[in-house]
Parts: C-alpha cells; structure tokens; sequence
C-alpha cells in the first residue's frame, strides 16, 4: 500500500478540522485534511449558526476573551473567505439578544452578567440589560409577547450562514492546495520517531503533525496518541419555519431570522447519547418560547426540524493540548466551532506550526479535567 505523506494531518472535516486546516493550508503548509463523511447530521451541519459572544466564558474569564477576539477576526475572515471562494457567509454582527420571559428570568440574567462582568479579566463586559420598552424600540415590526420583561444586549453578537461556512473552508482548503480525502475513515494511528503512521479504510498517511479535530470520536482517536479529551453527545433540536418578509435583524441564542427570511428556533439541550431523532414534547417547548417572544409568527408554518449533537467536554469549554508522550499530536475540540471558526484558523495554526501561543493558552489543556477527587 502507498504511503502519502503531508507536513500535517488533519483529522476531521467539520467547522473545527476544516478551519484548522484552512489555516495550515494558508501558511503553505502541505495539509491532509482526512473526514469519514458520517452521513449524519453533524453539529456542523446542524447548528444554529450564531457567532456569540454572550454567555460565553463564566468560569472561565479567558475563554469569554477568547470568545471576543474570535468575534472581532470574524468580519475580515468571512470577507477573506467569500473573496476566495465566491461563497456568501450571510455574516450580520448586528448584536444579539437573550430575551427574558417573565420577572424572574430577567433577574437571573442581571445576577448573571453582574458575574460575567466581575469574572472579567478586564473587569468590563461588553454586554446589558435593556428593558422591555428599550427592546421593543429595537425590533419595531415584531411585537413582543406580553410576558416579555426586556433583554440582555451585547454588541459583539451576530450570526453566518452555517452550511455556506463549512462549504467554504472546503472550498478554500482545496484552492490553496490543500488535500482533502472526504471517505477517509481513520482506523489506527501508530507513532515512533519519524512521527505519525496514520491508517483509513483505503490509504496510509504519513505525517510529523497530527491534528484531532473529529468531534464526538476526538476521546477514541485521541487516546491512541496518549491524549485525555472527554467530550460527550447532546442533542439540540431544531426547527424551520417558511419564508416570511424581513423581520428581524438581530438574533436571540434561540430565535434567528435566515438570509432567505425563514425562521429557526432552537435549540434544546437533551442528555440522550447517540439519538438523532425528534421528539414532538421539545419541537413544543421550543416553539411555545418562540411564540412567547413573538406572538405574531404563530401564523408561519413550520417546515423542517431536526436533531444534532454538540460536542461538549465536561465544563464545556475548549480543549486544545499537545500530546506529551506522542509530541507532535494535537487534539482541538468546542463546542461553539461557528463562532471560534476565526481564531480557529488563525492563533491555533501559529501554535501547531510553529509552538506561538497566545497569553493563558494553557487554560484550554485538558490537563484541567485531571483533578483528583477529594478523599
Ligand atoms: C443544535 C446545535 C446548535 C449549535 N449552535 C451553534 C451556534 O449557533 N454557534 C456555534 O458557534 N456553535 C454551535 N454549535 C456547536 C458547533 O456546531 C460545534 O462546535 C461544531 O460543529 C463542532 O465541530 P467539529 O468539527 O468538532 O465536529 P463535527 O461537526 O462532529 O465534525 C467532526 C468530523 O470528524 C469526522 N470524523 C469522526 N471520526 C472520524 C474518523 N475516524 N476518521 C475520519 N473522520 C472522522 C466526522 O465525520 C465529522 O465530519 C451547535 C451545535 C448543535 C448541535
């Protein structure tokens, strides 16, 4: 069997591998980008497609920085992408909304930022409670339901095209001469002092860098290179509505107008394993919230809904961590590979190419899930 060989190897063609690999593949690196093409709604192809910032990071001052930066890289990498590619990203930073349904909801959300703001490495959080009259003033052709209390507000929030972005970094990956193999299904990995032996269903790749950006099976594949990634499955359910005028110019984390003027809402956030399915209880819930929100778009129909699982490590926050005994190996997982698509692309190819890191880039290893339990 021939050996094909690459100065990287990225496993996973999903926002996070792709971007990774796009990145690289910009450095003039020679770039194998490997997927097995599941077939399944991946998070990638089944997200919401918010580029968020709110929310992002309690606990965690630095990944809610993080967030910020990868939101102010997004206009000038969609901009960059689209003049490669030709292909729109639809990206609006047009600020986003949580909106709170009754008293206590917008209570818990000004405790809430209160936090994120006292947390915050700067000591200053870019997001605010607007009220109900404030929010209305904003979104003046959607009337707000009657047990609106008002809204978070941050100016950094907005949204793309999810399925256009994923398109695009393939596309772009491949102009710049990168590889991509879109059937490759990685079986093994073997490593000694000439760097990684990497085994697919058809070919062996060689490689002196790996990346492991291959979402829910980051733990398994990872784990063959001495690295610890826990990630998990959780559902999201989606639904569609039809197109309708242009109403709605911001997003909410759960309710979002398309480019073509359809609605989505979203998405719930059910421990269920592996099941992609649907299930008529949560499609309810998610549109009773919309309808709360906005009365008015009862009279949409809903077309389309489905199911997709995030990829979630226990706290919920990025991993990217070099292997120590397989140097050379890197495993990138977050949830939230829409929105860190930019720095994605940028800041983690300066560290895999060449060990540039970012200030308190160590806070993202997964050396932080090692904690011994207390006797
Ligand atoms: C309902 C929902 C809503 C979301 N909303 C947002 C949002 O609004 N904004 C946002 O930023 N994020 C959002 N997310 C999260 C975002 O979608 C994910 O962070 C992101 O898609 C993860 O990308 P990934 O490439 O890690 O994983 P995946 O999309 O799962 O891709 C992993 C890829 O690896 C491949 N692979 C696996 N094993 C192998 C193997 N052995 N060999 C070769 N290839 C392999 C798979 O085929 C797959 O293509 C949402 C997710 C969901 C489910």
């Amino acid at each position: 069997m021939n050996t094909m060989k690459a100065d990287v190897v990225v496993i996973g063609g999903g926002v996070i591998g792709a971007a990774v690999a796009y990145g690289l593949a910009e450095q003039k690196a020679s770039v194998v980008m490997l997927d097995r093409e599941d077939f399944q709604l991946t998070a990638s192809r089944g997200n919401f497609g918010l580029v968020w910032l709110q929310g992002k990071g309690h606990g965690m001052p630095r990944y809610a920085q993080w967030s910020q930066e990868a939101t102010e890289l997004w206009s000038t990498f969609a901009e960059k992408l689209e003049d490669q590619t030709g292909i729109p990203q639809y990206y609006h930073r047009t600020g986003g909304f949580e909106i709170c349904v009754g008293e206590e909801e917008y209570s818990k959300r000004s405790k809430f930022l209160e936090e994120m703001r006292t947390q915050s490495l700067t000591g200053t959080y870019n997001c605010e409670m607007i009220s109900r009259d404030e929010l209305q003033s904003m979104i003046p052709k959607l009337p707000l339901g009657p047990m609106v209390s008002g809204a978070s507000f941050c100016p950094h929030d907005g949204f793309a095209n999810p399925l256009h972005l994923l398109r695009a970094l393939h596309q772009a990956f491949t102009q710049l001469k990168g590889q991509f193999f879109p059937s490759a299904d990685v079986q093994t990995i073997e490593y000694n002092n000439d760097g990684f032996l990497i085994q697919t269903n058809t070919t062996r790749f060689s490689t002196r860098k790996l990346v492991i950006a291959s979402g829910l099976a980051t733990t398994k594949l990872s784990a063959l290179v001495g690295i610890k990634v826990p990630v998990r499955p959780q559902r999201g359910q989606v639904l569609v509505t039809e197109k309708t005028d242009h109403l709605f110019p911001f997003a909410t984390g759960r309710i979002r107008q398309n480019a073509d003027g359809s609605f989505m809402f979203g998405a719930s956030h059910e421990e269920v394993g592996y099941d992609l399915g649907t299930t008529n209880g949560v499609l309810q819930d998610i549109a009773n919230h919309a309808l709360a929100v906005f009365p008015t778009l009862k009279n949409l129909q809903l077309i389309r809904s489905w199911g997709s699982l995030r990829v979630l490590t226990p706290d919920q926050k990025p991993v990217y961590v070099e292997s120590q005994s397989c140097p050379g190996a890197f495993a990138v997982t977050s949830h939230s590979g829409v929105s860190l698509a930019s720095i994605h692309s940028s800041y983690l190819v300066d560290w895999i190419l060449s060990g540039q890191t970012q200030p308190m880039f160590e806070v993202f290893d997964s050396a932080r899930f090692d904690v011994p339990v207390a006797a």
